[in-house]
């Protein structure tokens, strides 16, 4: 009777367990999510999410390419409401962004976010616009994510764990897009000009340091880029895309560097030159931001 009563009882905990976790799956919740905002996922935990994705919703495409310092491919994740992942056609009718996340994987608020938006739009919780197709890198530095720790970003409130800035081979890959030392670049590379995106948006975190906004934005220099597509980076992108935010509450202003200084000195503004991902894709007339 005993032993009926444990085996019921280790029964009725995996079964619940088992139930939990189906409901977790129907729902796709993200780690993030799970976990109440305090761990994100791992590089194998992100893949398996995307391909998760790509399985049960038509609109979204999972690819990999290249080689990374770490010896494993950039994946490319692409959503559209239309289902063609074909690059050429789509840029004929709908315009590109490209989101790459995870060149700082300790800096790892938009891999869980990305992970989400996809999710919401490919399920219709969030409209899935018709002419805009959505691609992203879901982790960059993958050798920097798979050399997870808790103690490199001390300054910085959470996640519990989370990857290195360096990548498998020590390079900040943030510094190497025109030299191009690391596999990762020249993946990059590949991708970026098979995607040829409209705009792109490189995510970061601040490490650490006490900004009063949640949200900083770097736009590429609009003087950089020059001409029609400057100015409408200036004078329509930026101030449509802070006042938007500013109407949810989440207000944006722009990133600056306050290394060493007092705030009585200024602030400047930083130079995204184009070993930094954005001065890069500047080169190629995208519009570029970093978040
Ligand atoms: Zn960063």
């Amino acid at each position: 009777m005993k032993n009926h009563f444990i085996f019921i009882l280790v029964l009725s905990v995996l079964s619940f367990n088992c139930k939990e976790i189906s409901n977790k799956k129907n729902t796709l919740e993200t780690v993030f999510e799970m976990s109440n905002g305090k761990e994100t996922a791992t590089y194998d935990e992100t893949i398996l999410y995307y391909t998760t994705l790509a399985k049960k919703f038509k609109s979204i495409n999972i690819d990999s390419y290249g080689e990374t310092d770490s010896g494993l491919p950039l994946h490319l994740v692409t959503i559209n409401s239309a289902g063609n992942f074909n690059f050429e056609e789509i840029r004929k009718s709908q315009r590109i962004v490209l989101i790459n996340n995870g060149i700082h994987p300790g800096e790892s608020d938009g891999i869980d976010a990305t992970m989400m938006l996809f999710r919401d739009l490919a399920n219709g919780t969030i409209e899935i616009p018709e002419n805009t197709v959505i691609a992203t890198i879901p982790i960059y530095n993958i050798g920097g994510s798979l050399n997870r720790n808790s103690t490199t970003r001390t300054n910085q409130n959470g996640p519990v764990s989370y990857g290195f800035r360096g990548n498998a081979r020590n390079y900040d890959l943030n510094r190497d897009f025109i030299k191009a030392d690391t596999k990762n670049a020249r993946s990059f590379t590949e991708i970026f000009h098979k995607v040829k995106p409209d705009v792109f948006i490189d995510n970061h975190v601040s490490n650490g340091a006490d900004y009063q906004y949640t949200l900083t934005h770097l736009f590429t220099q609009h003087n950089k880029l020059g001409g029609p597509l400057g100015k409408f980076v200036h004078d329509s992108v930026m101030p449509t895309l802070e006042s938007k935010l500013r109407a949810k509450q989440w207000d944006i202003t722009p990133y600056v560097n306050v290394f060493n200084r007092t705030p009585e000195s200024g602030f400047s503004q930083f130079m995204d030159h184009p070993r930094y991902s954005t001065g890069y894709t500047t080169l190629f007339n995208t519009i570029g931001m970093m978040v």
